[in-house]
């Protein structure tokens, strides 16, 4: 039932909460209060009046029930990596879900069902127990539901797809409070949209994907000085397109100890590395640090590069072909950033990914062969406004070589309406507003990269 509230306080919200959830209420007197706020980035807009840490499926519910009939914001916080800051509401309720983090596997069927809360970390520790993984993020403590929400780029994704493509099922808790299961036969547009619509559509409260055997990979670092950034890319087009699909990498241009470089990072499931490395270490990189490992290794040995609690601004698009002008704009760029910590990443997609058709799922940009990261990360608040532009120019300045669409979850928090619906393309967007439409009328979720209804 919904608890009706007209103009609600701190006080009347924390009363329909507190001794009704399971799990804590925190408001911000609470000396538990600013730890619940510390997330990935440090650049937040606001401050939630209340954040309820929920313990079970009904503090969701009751968290969606409260936060609907007073009108108020609500944030969605999985494994609080989004770089926009989503997970912050500013006044209302902050749903901190990382409590829920529990990853059950059925071996027999090849399945795996992750609470809202899950990281990759707890997940691949999980599934990797069987032998098994599908495609997810490349850094461990990223959230599962965030990420996969949006798309999902991972290791797997030249043999497997997006993170989405392995989704089968999920139980969401929509805008009215009820808990469904969306899958290809019940509630199939729900479900189509969650697959790359992001968190429009309601609390995705489990979700369950389809496992593969995975056990060895091969990962780590080859890097070499900025100035050879044209040699090494030309070495890497050479065989880009020939890669068998369990060969996937990124290159990384940014400045490691303040030395401008360029950086790849080779994901090889299995042990048959030559098709890139072969090519790539002939060319003499002055790091390598990449070895044969567990998967699980191979999926966390970026974390120290992804410390918390810096400032961030995210600006991405997707490019036709990595030419030579494209290299000389982004080592341009790179050399340019006003933070050594900042970095422009170039993610090869191919195999899987670009085999599904463009409407399959929600996703945006599967068809592109490349897709551009730009974090800009600083820490010094007096400079967000140099490190924001920066991140605003390598976007512009790329911006005749896309090949159109965008990843959602690399998109800016001040992204436009427009930036948004080009991001998914005419057809996928007109869609998932009918589905918006249908599922979130009053635009609850509004707290993302927004769809909003018709
Ligand atoms: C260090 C780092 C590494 C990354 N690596 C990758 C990568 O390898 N591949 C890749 O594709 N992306 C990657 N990303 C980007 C990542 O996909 C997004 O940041 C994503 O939003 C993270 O999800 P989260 O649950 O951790 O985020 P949160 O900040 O917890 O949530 C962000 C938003 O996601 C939505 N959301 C989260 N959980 C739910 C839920 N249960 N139901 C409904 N909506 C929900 C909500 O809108 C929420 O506000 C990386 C980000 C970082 C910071």
């Amino acid at each position: 039932m919904a608890i009706m509230l007209l103009r609600t306080t701190t006080d009347e919200l924390v009363a329909a909460l507190d001794g009704v959830a399971a799990g804590r209420v925190l408001v911000p007197s609470d000396p538990l209060y600013e730890n619940a706020l510390r997330l990935y980035t440090r650049s937040l807009r606001g401050r939630p009046d209340v954040v309820l840490q929920a313990a079970s499926i009904d503090d969701v519910t009751l968290a969606v029930r409260t936060t609907a009939s007073a009108g108020l914001p609500l944030s969605l916080r999985g494994g609080g990596h989004s770089g926009a800051g989503f997970a912050v509401a500013d006044g209302g309720v902050m749903l901190d879900m990382s409590r829920l983090n529990r990853v059950r596997v059925d071996a027999g069927a090849d399945r795996a069902h992750s609470e809202p809360g899950a990281t990759w970390g707890d997940y691949d520790r999980a599934t990797q127990r069987h032998g098994l993984a599908s495609t997810g993020g490349v850094v461990s403590t990223t959230g599962v539901s965030g990420l996969t929400l949006g798309g999902g780029i991972g290791a797997l994704r030249g043999l497997r797809g997006l993170s989405v493509d392995q989704l089968v099922r999920a139980d969401v808790v929509l805008a009215d409070g009820t808990l469904v299961t969306a899958d290809e036969v019940r509630h199939p547009d729900l479900f189509w949209a969650l697959r790359g619509g992001g968190g429009n559509f309601g609390v995705a409260v489990r979700l369950e994907f389809a496992l593969y055997p995975v056990r060895r990979m091969v990962t780590g670092l080859l890097g070499w000085p900025l100035e050879r950034a044209s040699e090494v890319v030309g070495a890497f087009r050479r065989v880009a397109d020939d890669l068998p699909d369990h060969i996937v990498c990124e290159l990384v241009f940014t400045a490691p100890e303040g030395v401008p470089s360029i950086l790849m990072t080779p994901r090889v499931i299995g042990t048959d590395s030559e098709p890139l490395l072969g090519p790539m270490r002939a060319t003499g990189p002055t790091l390598d640090t990449v070895t044969e490992q567990s998967y699980v290794n191979g999926q966390r040995f970026m974390d120290p590069m992804a410390e918390w609690g810096m400032r961030h601004y995210w600006n991405t698009c997707t490019l036709r072909h990595i030419d030579d002008e494209v290299i000389a704009t982004i080592a341009r760029h790179s050399a340019g950033a006003p933070s050594p910590s900042s970095a422009i990443i170039v993610e090869h997609l191919h195999g899987a990914v670009s085999r599904l058709p463009a409407h399959a799922t929600a996703v945006g940009f599967r068809h592109a062969p490349y897709n551009v990261f730009v974090e800009a990360k600083w820490t010094d608040q007096a400079d967000d406004g140099v490190n924001r532009a920066w991140a605003r120019q390598v976007v512009e300045a790329l911006r005749p070589h896309s090949a159109g669409g965008a990843y959602v979850n690399y998109l800016p928090f001040d992204a436009s309406s427009t930036d948004i619906a080009e991001a998914y393309g005419e057809s996928n967007f007109a869609r998932l507003r009918r589905v918006k439409s249908r599922y979130d009328p009053a635009n609850l979720f509004r707290g993302n990269q927004n769809i909003p209804p018709m």
